[in-house]
């Protein structure tokens, strides 16, 4: 478990938290913001572990990480550390707020005279459920704290964000992330490199990325995908269209990587150096493609990814949408 002096970045909001800790003034709601990977959940955790660490020293903002609270916190066992869950992936459901929030409240601390609930993907909560949190809101018992993690600030109700202290997460400097990579994560400098530029300031997007295979393979699918669509005949091109549109939340996400494809191929062609490049596998193919264009072709190509972006957006089949932008990659490709 981390310390609010271990978390990478985010300075104005781990701040915050500190000095509420050193000088012993905690707001009952706080509503921490920020996508997928930023860091919510182990800010939210770190904070709550110094909130019921048993042996905090008198004006310091950091657990002790010995004390019985610390090891319950770290088992995931602490008995007045509640995560709130929820059934349904899509959903937090008003029973579920009432049974794990509402009525749970009213119990007072087991052990060191404060309880923290915190609520992840804070933004599923529909309204009614909304409405039952927000009657503890409004009127806390003194000891309860409660965390409210959110992807989307604007799905939750304004009278829930109006009585909640409001921390914002911001994206991270590429060093600071090439930085977590290498020391916390062991990453190799070469593919900490690498990595970032896809990462856009996300600290746990770019763990993942370094972790799982999914993200090299989906990479080296792209980069065949663009490197064949030029190379083949459009009746061959079917196979492609599939894979792209078989799930719909990837559509934007594979747009991305044609987009930083065609950056690539630019990179090349204005002499730009290979190790910027983003499809770091692939500088041959790409050096060849690079030779086949030229640079109006390579403004027109960029021209039709942007459009596509726009015509999905706009709910445009998205079979006919590939199939166009492919039409117009192939046709300014002068071999
Ligand atoms: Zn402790």
């Amino acid at each position: 478990m981390k310390n609010l002096d271990q978390i990478k970045g985010q300075q104005a909001v781990v701040r915050h938290l500190e000095n509420a800790l050193s000088d012993g003034k905690i707001s009952q709601a706080y509503l921490i913001t920020g996508e997928e990977g930023m860091g919510k959940k182990t800010i939210a955790r770190a904070f709550a572990a110094a909130l019921l660490c048993e042996d905090r020293k008198q004006g310091s903002y950091l657990s002790c990480g010995r004390c019985r609270s610390c090891h319950q916190i770290e088992t995931d066992n602490h008995p007045d550390l509640k995560v709130i869950a929820h059934e349904k992936p899509q959903i937090i459901s008003v029973d579920e707020i009432r049974s794990q929030v509402v009525s749970d409240v009213d119990i007072r601390p087991y052990q060191n005279g404060r309880k923290v609930y915190i609520i992840p993907d804070a933004q599923l909560m529909n309204e009614q459920a909304q409405n039952a949190l927000l009657k503890t809101l409004e009127e806390p018992p003194d000891y309860a704290v409660i965390i409210l993690l959110s992807t989307n600030e604007n799905m939750m109700l304004s009278t829930i964000r109006s009585r909640c202290i409001r921390l914002p997460l911001s994206p991270l400097p590429e060093e600071t992330i090439k930085e977590a990579l290498r020391t916390d994560y062991h990453i190799p400098d070469y593919r900490a490199d690498q990595i970032v530029r896809f990462a856009r300031g996300n600290l746990g997007k770019s763990v993942e990325m370094a972790q799982e295979d999914d993200f090299l393979n989906d990479l080296h699918k792209a980069g065949e995908m663009m490197s064949q669509v030029v190379r083949r005949p459009s009746y061959e091109w079917s196979e492609y269209i599939e894979l792209l549109t078989e799930d719909k939340s990837r559509y934007d996400f594979y747009l991305g990587l044609f987009i930083d494809y065609y950056r690539d191929i630019l990179l090349l062609k204005a002499g730009g150096d290979p190790r910027r490049l983003m499809f770091f596998d692939e500088e041959d193919t790409i050096r060849e493609e690079a030779g086949g264009y030229g640079f109006p072709g390579l403004l027109e190509c960029e021209q039709a990814l942007f459009l596509a972006q726009k015509r999905l957006k706009e709910n445009v089949k998205p079979e006919l949408v590939f199939f166009e932008l492919f039409q117009a990659l192939s046709d300014n490709y002068e071999r």
